[in-house]
């Protein structure tokens, strides 16, 4: 068991050397209250020991430089290192973001090149770089939906349709909103019902506002009837809204213009190579149609053909979402990415759609396939046949672990009972791929002989099962003896 630092500290170690000064703290005007009452308790440890400690608990993490990832709706790409030197240059980490327009062309040119780039691979007219998560771009996205109807005065436009298989940020970004939802069931394709569609049309007659869809939805599947659905929203006053967190399957093959989408959240890092996890720093950039240019987040970025410059006067715009232009440098990433690949992005989708079908029909024979159909980027299985040996998802992702891969997205999407949600990407070699496709087989026959071993999953890992209803619910980070 990894000890804290603190249960590390030593009395009168130390990492660094102070030199006494003679600096008086009374001399330098700090309030009172400002001023610690008793010695900051830290632990004194040395360099070394800091550094095999903190090595220690990285080795104990697991990520795409350690192995396999197949974590569906996360798109867990290799992230090139040069996209880390980039932004990494002095000329952007020192810049500082109040900076006038004059002193920062540079970065000023990268983001406009960077929604020049995103309106291409998108198709949308305008692009907003503000966004700092998927589920941000979301909320900006039904917050312009929101300012369209109000500019429009049509105010009895207050519900929002969003398919049963959608992530769940997607009710909870336009129920912030004020918005009511609405559920439209999959059909047994495991797409829209678009005849349910139609129902909700009719009975919520001019109270819709917006439908949210992903292409390809949360399943993997692409969503046949798109034209009919944007059709239909567009016919009955409504907005369609794209949630793009899942491009990688779809870049330079179609986009969400082509599919009748107004406006288009993008997740920079998932689709364009930004690292992610753990609540790390993320972009969610929100591209619209024309007519929905003037209600995107000020400042814009713009260029005059001489200079690029922030653009504040956007006559309906909702505001500001996020303090100065968003997450800097995972913009910049996601630029060395895109320029990185130029015109093979379009390979980098196709690759990804052709290893998610491989190790689907790989695997279709030792588990249920619910929607035997050709999936884009990822694929949902289901662990009913193993769950009537008495073997659930969750054990069966725990076994994984022992084979040293990263377990796919359990439960969800929730339509699908068991759920195993598996996106390899287009990182990934068949070596790799066959790898992991030989650890599921094996897993699915240690099951069928011997479940007790799955059942006790994981036995290889430093944590075995943890409690994750108390370490969600009771979240405790602090070490014990400090006040
Ligand atoms: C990841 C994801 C989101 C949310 O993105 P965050 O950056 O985690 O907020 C939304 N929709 C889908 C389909 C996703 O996969």
């Amino acid at each position: 068991m990894t000890k804290l630092i603190f249960e590390k500290s030593i009395d009168g170690m130390s990492g660094i050397e102070i030199t006494d000064n003679d600096i008086d703290i009374n001399t330098l005007g700090i309030p009172e209250k400002f001023l610690r009452k008793q010695k900051v308790c830290l632990p004194q440890v040395s360099e070394l020991e800091t550094m095999r400690h903190f090595k220690e608990l990285s080795d104990k993490n697991f990520c795409v430089e350690s192995g396999f990832y197949p974590l569906g709706s996360c798109t867990m790409k290799y992230n090139p290192k040069v996209n880390e030197y980039l932004a990494s240059l002095e000329g952007f980490t020192e810049l500082h973001p109040l900076q006038d327009d004059e002193d920062a062309q540079g970065a000023l040119e990268l983001m406009y090149k960077l929604q020049e780039a995103l309106k291409i691979i998108t198709g949308m007219d305008a692009i907003t770089l503000q966004g700092s998560a998927g589920a941000h771009g979301e909320l900006c996205g039904m917050m312009i939906v929101k300012h369209y109807f109000k500019s429009r005065n049509d105010l009895k436009r207050k519900k929002v349709i969003i398919p049963d298989s959608a992530h769940g940020t997607n009710p909870a970004s336009a129920g912030m909103c004020g918005f009511e939802i609405i559920r439209v069931n999959s059909n047994e394709k495991g797409q829209v019902d678009v005849n349910h569609l139609k129902q909700l049309f009719v009975e919520n007659k001019h109270e819709i506002a917006a439908i949210m869809m992903t292409n390809p939805n949360t399943l993997g599947l692409f969503e046949e009837n798109i034209l009919e659905i944007s059709q239909i929203a567009h016919a009955n006053g409504a907005l369609l809204y794209y949630d793009g967190a899942n491009l990688n399957a779809i870049m330079g093959i179609t986009n969400p213009k082509k599919m009748g989408f107004d406006i288009v959240h993008l997740n920079l890092h998932k689709t364009f190579a930004a690292p992610h996890g753990g609540g790390g720093p993320g972009a969610g950039p929100v591209g619209v149609i024309e007519s929905l240019k003037d209600f995107l987040p000020v400042p814009v970025i713009d260029f005059d053909g001489k200079k690029y410059f922030r653009k504040y006067d956007l006559k309906n715009s909702i505001g500001k979402i996020k303090e100065f232009q968003g997450n800097f440098s995972v913009l910049v990433k996601a630029y060395a990415y895109i320029l990185m690949k130029g015109n093979t992005l379009k390979n980098v989708s196709q690759d990804a759609v052709l290893n998610a079908n491989y190790v689907k029909e790989k695997l279709k024979a030792y588990y249920e396939l619910p929607f035997d159909l050709p999936c884009m980027h990822e694929f949902v299985l289901s662990g009913d046949r193993q769950k009537k040996k008495g073997v659930h998802t969750l054990e069966i992702a725990k076994r994984l672990m022992d084979y040293k891969f990263h377990p796919p997205t359990v439960y969800f999407p929730q339509i699908v009972s068991e759920a195993l949600m598996i996106e390899p990407t287009e990182s990934e070699n068949k070596q790799r791929l066959d790898e992991f496709i030989d650890a599921m087989i094996k897993i699915a026959g240690e099951i069928d002989e011997n479940p007790q071993n799955v059942l006790s999953a994981p036995h290889l890992t430093s944590v075995k099962r943890v409690d994750e209803t108390s370490a969600a619910r009771h979240l405790d980070l602090r070490y014990k003896n400090i006040d």
